[in-house]
């Protein structure tokens, strides 16, 4: 099919040393491409486009078409210009006019397109409607403290690349941390970029859903869930260290962040405890599963991971 495009491709050096488009009134055929046809020496069936001429000077104007199999795919740009001053010229404009054109179709179908894929991002984030109204416009941020998250964060979604170090999220609770890793999320979906949004319990909960109805055939098996999680070109986990622990959601998050490092896959994380308090966090109570090995390991993962920030400062809520 490529050789097909090239030579019905607007070319000019086909039409100097190839086509001799004009030679007395009509086209010199036996200097075309091979496989190129005109319309008027096409002899076979099916759809031909008529001979049309100069509305200057009234020589034929003819259209190629290139030939294979039972059939000829005509040029689609029309007849070929006509050999004198004014034809050419206005056969010039006509295909300026139709590139425009092109351009602008072209354009719009990208953005269809991408508009497509925003609304199918947005839909399989897996955030909540509250959330896909936090942008960093709307972030208030009244103390430096507020003013420099909100600039390190925008700087990192504007900036991202997929390979891009992740970021923790550190502040206390109504710091607004939910609100700025959800503007991170809005600003990448917006450019049709996948990223999954969720807290600790409703990432878990995906998961440990799928396989108790992994029977039956529409709903995503475990390990599609897990694929998902550890490929997808951002994961975002807020209110990381919220949920009580159990050894099961301790080792899930453990393979999903490990895989994430193994690939090189950013993560994002909010949390209301640093470092070494989530570490206590993420270990489980219960004493016959009391071992902090896991959460130790998820630690010094994030700590690789991701740049750490803290959003200092009295709460939101508690402004009002
Ligand atoms: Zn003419």
């Amino acid at each position: 099919m490529e050789s097909i495009a090239k030579i019905l491709a607007p070319n000019p050096q086909n039409t100097t040393s190839h086509l001799k488009v004009q030679s007395g009134n009509t086209m010199k055929t036996e200097t075309l491409l091979p496989g190129v046809i005109t319309n008027k020496d096409y002899k076979g069936d099916g759809f031909v486009p008529s001979i049309i001429n100069c509305e200057f000077c009234d020589k034929e104007r003819l259209t190629l078409g290139f030939s294979y199999f039972s059939g000829v795919v005509w040029k689609p740009s029309g007849a070929e210009s006509c050999s004198c001053d004014s034809g050419r010229k206005k056969y010039e404009q006509e295909q300026l006019n139709l590139a425009t054109i092109r351009l602008a179709q072209e354009k719009e179908e990208q953005e269809y397109a991408l508009q497509q894929r925003v609304t199918r991002v947005i839909s399989q984030s897996g955030m909540a409607k509250k959330f896909l109204k936090c942008t960093f416009e709307n972030y208030v941020a009244v103390d430096g403290s507020k003013k420099a998250i909100k600039t390190a964060a925008l700087g990192y979604a504007k900036n991202f690349t997929g390979q891009t170090e992740g970021l923790f999220i550190h502040g206390e609770m109504g710091t607004g941390k939910t609100h700025i890793a959800s503007a991170i999320a809005n600003h990448l979906l917006n450019q049709g970029i996948a990223v999954i949004c969720m807290n600790e319990r409703q990432l878990l909960g995906k998961i440990k859903q799928s396989f108790e109805s992994s029977r039956s055939f529409d709903s995503d098996s475990e390990s599609q869930v897990l694929k998902t999680y550890e490929t997808v070109p951002l994961l975002i986990i807020d209110d990381m260290g919220k949920e009580k622990v159990t050894q099961w959601s301790i080792a899930t998050l453990y393979a999903i962040i490990d895989a994430r490092y193994e690939a090189e896959k950013p993560i994002v994380i909010t949390s209301n405890y640093n470092l070494n308090e989530l570490v206590n966090r993420l270990t489980p109570k219960e004493k016959w599963e009391n071992d902090s090995t896991t959460a130790r390991a998820i630690a010094d993962r994030l700590t690789e991971m991701t740049q750490y920030i803290e959003v200092l400062g009295e709460s939101f809520r508690r402004r009002k």
